[in-house]
């Protein structure tokens, strides 16, 4: 571990924001240090779906890379989504975009060694940060081991959901009617399902959240089941069971699962929703991804938006070396370029997602309509 070190750029958190971030500095000429508290390939409670636009957002730094993406192995092309209705009734959506789910260990292992062999930043592995010092001068990190702190122009906290930049350098609070929770395992052997098709419950005795089948490769598939956690805590539900009884008994599962084998423990995350304008910066500091909450609250996902925020991030950056100015009212474009480019996006899926919940009717209704081009659209929204 090198003593005091400076860097232009530490970035914390190696997941997609902070990968994405570091390979969109290459070539900018800055000093970066990309620092993650796990030592990779390292596990993230996920659904494991890699939405379109994060792939998208790649290709827009680098054919190439795009072209990389692709050549991971273990992965399930997804050419369909098989959409159910609380009642019953389905659609299934044929995808034009080329997309794939692969589970996280693989998939941000990858992006990992993509900035290895790509960049020339440095990767600190098992590099837990534990605070933070902001001053007009730099900004210090603090490993949480016995290591020498870190110092930088700028710091891009893309450290997750439970980020420690946020916590400290935001006023940052839990609002349970903007978080949700999920849980997921893996299982092999399940009836009825293909390597090609995600599939969504949408179930009527949990609204605002949906179970869901996708599969990752190699026979095995991702099981999962989140919804919004004001709602779990006001039922006060255990996501585990809930999950573990709709596989044993949902008269549309149960059979499925009947020969199944879990591979793995029911494990369970918190996903900080976007919808509404949050500070993610200020002097010295910026944050991407679910640091800076930016999960889409209709789908779940947010590995694009992890993506596309790293990108914006490093954009960022780049503009404030260019000035030689990290103050707070300068970082503040950042703030901007987000809700231009994927806040504004959230707040209409917020509203929408509400507005679905609170009408179980409406969503059968949209199902049995579901061939309507203005409908389809809505549903196609629903999942990404
Ligand atoms: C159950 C579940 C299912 C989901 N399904 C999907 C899905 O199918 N598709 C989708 O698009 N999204 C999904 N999401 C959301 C998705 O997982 C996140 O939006 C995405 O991982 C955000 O990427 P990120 O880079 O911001 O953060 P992360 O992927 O969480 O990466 C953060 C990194 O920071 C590191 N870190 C954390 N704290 C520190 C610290 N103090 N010091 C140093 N390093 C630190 C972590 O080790 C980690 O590597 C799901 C989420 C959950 C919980």
């Amino acid at each position: 571990m090198p003593l005091n070190q400076h860097y232009d750029v530490v970035i914390i958190g190696a997941g997609p924001a902070g990968t994405a971030c570091a390979l969109a500095l290459q070539g900018s000429g800055l000093r970066v240090a990309l620092v993650d508290r796990k030592q990779f390939p390292r596990d993230k409670i996920c659904g494991d779906a890699i939405p379109s636009p994060a792939l998208k957002a790649i290709r827009q730094l680098s054919q190439a890379w795009y072209d990389e993406l692709f050549e991971l192995t273990t992965k399930a092309e997804t050419r369909n989504s098989r959409l159910v209705a609380p009642n019953g009734t389905e659609i299934v959506v044929q995808w034009k975009a080329r997309t794939f789910n692969s589970p996280r260990l693989h998939f941000d292992q990858h992006l990992l060694s993509m900035v290895k062999r790509h960049t020339k930043t440095e990767v600190l592995e098992n590099f837990g940060v534990k605070r933070l010092e902001i001053s007009a001068q730099q900004a210090t990190v603090f490993p949480s081991a016995q290591a020498a702190p870190l110092t930088a122009a700028l710091v891009i906290g893309c450290d997750g959901a439970n980020s420690v930049v946020a916590r400290q350098l935001t006023n940052r609070t839990l609002d349970r009617t903007r978080q949700c929770a999920a849980v997921r395992a893996y299982f092999t052997g399940l009836s009825e399902s293909d390597e090609q098709t995600s599939e969504f419950f949408f179930l009527d005795e949990y609204r605002s959240g949906y179970f869901w089948i996708f599969p990752v490769g190699q026979g095995v598939f991702n099981v999962g089941f989140g919804m919004l956690s004001a709602q779990i805590a006001a039922r006060k539900l255990d996501l585990k069971q809930v999950l573990r009884h709709l596989t044993q008994t949902h008269p549309r599962l149960a059979t499925r699962f009947a020969q199944a084998k879990q591979l793995s423990d029911i494990q369970g995350f918190g996903l900080p929703l976007g919808g509404v304008q949050r500070p993610i910066s200020g002097a010295r500091f910026l944050l991407a991804g679910d640091a800076a909450a930016l999960i889409d609250p209709l789908q779940g996902h947010g590995i694009d938006k992890a993506v596309q925020s790293g990108i914006l991030a490093a954009q960022q950056a780049v503009r404030c070396f260019q000035t030689h100015d990290f103050s707070a009212a300068q970082l503040f474009e950042y703030d901007r370029q987000v809700q231009t480019h994927i806040g504004k996006k959230l707040a209409r899926s917020y509203h929408l997602m509400h507005f679905l919940s609170a009408k179980a009717w409406l969503v059968n209704g949209a199902f049995r309509f579901g061939r309507h081009p203005l409908i389809k659209n809505l549903l196609l929204k629903a999942v990404g």
